[in-house]
């Protein structure tokens, strides 16, 4: 079956009397290319369980499952379900699950399907929960070893940044926290049906079994991160004093910025993810 294969594809999705949704973030990948990058670059082989998260027509699924240990496809358009179903329908590793990802109880579905197994992370993301589908899964402390995501090209230069540029900011702060992010490939709007308006790229997220960057206090760090980018314009103790999500006092701010050998009218968003991480533990001693 060659589902990536538009000649092929659009006739079968008519036969089913499927429309696409633009809601859903529906565009689905049309080329080989791309899909034989994602597919060799995340490492899978018969040991491998894979969670995606919107299988479509199930283009990147087949090919999952041919490689795969287990797949399981969490997909939330009804319509869709007997499509995969046609589709998939000679692979005995693979469970299909028809419901909302951003709803699901995540550590149930991943106890339920593959205990305490490791797990890959495999989609090409609905555009609009990229980043709370990223952020909720390694919240979640799972058993996961990489993510191998298809996004919008903006959101990977936001991951993909380097401290003082405008694209840095809490979501870069937030990924490099838990993983090492490497981008795979672009793939612009040809690659896929309806052709959406901007261009994506492939990306892989590494993840750290432990984080390089030691907290005392979690919690803390991710509301001084979440400080110091909602009020990006102003210093680093003016938007940490004035912080809704942090008690500081200005004075311990500027005690934490010399101790660490840096100007107190520096801007937050120049500190990169270890300084981050220093400060707050200076602010923050557990
Ligand atoms: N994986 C397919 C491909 O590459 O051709 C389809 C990708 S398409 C960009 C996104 C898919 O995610 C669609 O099938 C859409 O219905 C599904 N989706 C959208 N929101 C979802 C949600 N909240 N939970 C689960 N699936 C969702």
């Amino acid at each position: 079956m060659k589902l990536y294969n538009k000649s092929e594809l659009m006739p079968l999705l008519e036969s089913f009397g499927f429309n696409f949704s633009k809601s859903l973030g529906q565009n689905f990948l049309i080329d080989k290319n791309i899909l034989d990058k994602i597919i060799n670059n995340s490492n899978i082989n018969k040991n491998t369980n894979v969670l995606e998260i919107g299988p479509g027509a199930g283009t990147l699924t087949y090919e999952l499952c041919k490689c795969a240990k287990k797949v399981v496809s969490v997909e939330i358009d009804n319509a869709l379900i007997p499509i995969l179903e046609h589709n998939l329908s000679k692979f005995s590793n693979f469970t299909l699950i028809n419901n909302d990802i951003m709803k699901i109880d995540l550590k149930k579905l991943i106890e339920d399907n593959f205990g305490s197994e490791k797990f890959i992370v495999a989609a090409n993301l609905p555009y609009y929960i990229t980043t709370p589908i990223i952020m909720n899964i390694f919240e979640g402390s799972f058993n996961v070893e990489s993510m191998i995501l298809m996004i919008q090209k903006e959101v990977a230069d936001r991951i993909y940044a380097d401290p003082g540029t405008k694209d840095y900011g809490a979501l870069t702060v937030g990924v490099g926290f838990y993983a090492s992010p490497e981008i795979i490939c672009q793939a612009p709007p040809h690659c896929f049906t309806p052709q959406p308006k901007i261009s994506s790229v492939v990306i892989k997220l590494n993840v750290y079994e432990n984080s390089p960057y030691h907290v005392n206090n979690k919690e803390m760090f991710f509301k001084t991160v979440k400080s110091v980018f909602s009020q990006r314009r102003k210093t680093l103790v003016n938007s940490l004093s004035g912080s809704p999500f942090i008690n500081c006092d200005k004075r311990d701010i500027e005690k934490a910025l010399s101790n660490m050998g840096l100007d107190i009218k520096i801007r937050g968003e120049k500190l990169d993810i270890e300084q981050l991480a220093a400060l707050s533990n200076y602010l923050f001693k557990n």
